[in-house]
């Protein structure tokens, strides 16, 4: 495993007049292919001291990626600092002069004697083409070390990082490339802190990672592993796939893409079953919803008026049921009680009428998505048992 060191070059980033965003740009990249990141740097403009840093951070580190100090002008020091960590001259290298003229005519600008100085670097470097500006970056290799020097402009950085230095070092230092496999189980109906108290032990687990995510009404199970290849992942995480599985079992309504509309759409349709949704206050949003997966020939929705008695509404339940030979009947109500939204779910079917009432107190925003997750929780419990019978 490779370890590196970032220093930043710059005056300007120690006065605080510029927010050093580079180091985060090359960090992620480092972490990306397996790097480790051991220390963050910055000195200013002065060519002792950063000669001194990058003396340090080369006994340390693998690689160390250096940002800044590499325009034209007398005060950009980089190049010389670098030539004297490695006691080597610096050299004209006329490819980079002709990199730099043909971006100067590109933008249809004269080069001054000062741009001359960008195509000197280091004797022992290689020079690594800079496409989107003047500022020739370049690497000096030394053993098993590595030096990087890169433009202290952002978006000229990034290209290089990412058209260069990514490849480079995966290839000098050997770094398998590994990949990482999410996999996601969405339960409903579960709280957040009741799935931790059933799953918390896995949640303690390295690799795969085991960790929740909350939504309304929504609670996610995302399982993460890391390895050489995807069968190696999906292998490392099946057990603990299984584990979670078996463990919150029936509050489990799908894995991935799964949505809890698709999923009892689909349901619908393998059981060949019509549904009629009756909505109060949720703004038609349980029907929208399934409306995506299902057509009008196995799926009717109503949004009601808010002043309506929940007698009313079963009332008008079952005459939808009877008037659209559906086989179930949806019945959502969503109402401001107190302080509080009060949801009333009803379920009928050709006999029974099931029904449910539960209180929410989280952000009005959300209160849509919440009542639809508990509302169709109820419609896709009963087909599961219905399935199992
Ligand atoms: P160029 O010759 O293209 O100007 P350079 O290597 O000389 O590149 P600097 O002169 O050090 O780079 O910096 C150029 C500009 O890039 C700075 O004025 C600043 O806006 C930005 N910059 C430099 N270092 C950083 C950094 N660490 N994080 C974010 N921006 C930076």
């Amino acid at each position: 495993m490779a370890v590196a060191e970032i220093v930043t070059i710059g005056t300007e980033l120690l006065l605080g007049e510029i927010q050093d965003t580079n180091s985060r740009y090359i960090a992620r990249a480092l972490r990306d292919i397996g790097v480790d990141l051991y220390r963050l740097t910055t000195v200013g403009d002065n060519i002792k001291r950063i000669t001194a840093t990058l003396q340090e951070a080369l006994m340390r580190a693998d690689v160390v990626i250096t940002t800044g100090g590499l325009g034209p002008t007398v005060d950009d020091p980089t190049r010389q600092a670098v030539a004297d960590t490695f006691n080597v001259e610096l050299v004209f290298k006329d490819e980079l002069w002709d990199q730099i003229l043909h971006r100067f005519t590109y933008y249809n600008r004269t080069p001054t004697e000062n741009n001359k100085r960008q195509a000197y670097i280091p004797a022992n470097a290689i020079a690594i083409r800079n496409e989107v500006g003047t500022a020739p970056a370049f690497a000096v290799e030394l053993g098993v070390k590595t030096l990087i020097a890169l433009p202290g402009v952002p978006r000229e950085m990034e290209h290089i990082v990412d058209s260069f230095v990514v490849d480079y070092l995966k290839e000098r230092y050997h770094l398998e490339d590994e990949i990482i496999l999410p996999w996601v189980i969405h339960t409903v109906s579960l709280g957040e802190s009741s799935i931790d108290e059933i799953i918390g032990e896995m949640e303690k687990l390295n690799n795969p990672t085991v960790g929740l995510l909350a939504h309304p009404g929504q609670t996610d199970v995302r399982v993460t592993a890391k390895a050489r290849s995807t069968e190696e992942a999906q292998r490392m995480m099946e057990p603990v796939l299984q584990e979670i599985r078996e463990k919150l079992a029936e509050n489990i309504f799908g894995e991935n893409e799964d949505t809890i509309q698709s999923v009892v759409a689909a349901e619908l349709l393998r059981q060949n079953r019509t549904l009629c949704v009756l909505e109060v206050g949720t703004e038609a949003l349980i029907c929208d919803a399934l409306s995506e997966h299902l057509s009008p020939e196995s799926l009717f929705g109503q949004l009601l008026d808010i002043d309506i008695t929940h007698e009313t509404f079963k009332t008008l339940m079952h005459e939808y049921r009877d008037k659209k030979h559906a086989d179930f009947v949806l019945g959502v109500m969503l109402t401001p009680k107190e302080e509080n939204l009060e949801l009333y779910v009803a379920l009928l079917d050709a006999q029974n009428i099931q029904e449910y009432k539960r209180f929410y107190g989280g952000p009005s925003g959300d209160a849509g998505r919440w009542a639809l997750n508990v509302g169709l929780d109820q419609i896709r419990t009963k087909l599961k048992k219905m399935k199992g019978n």
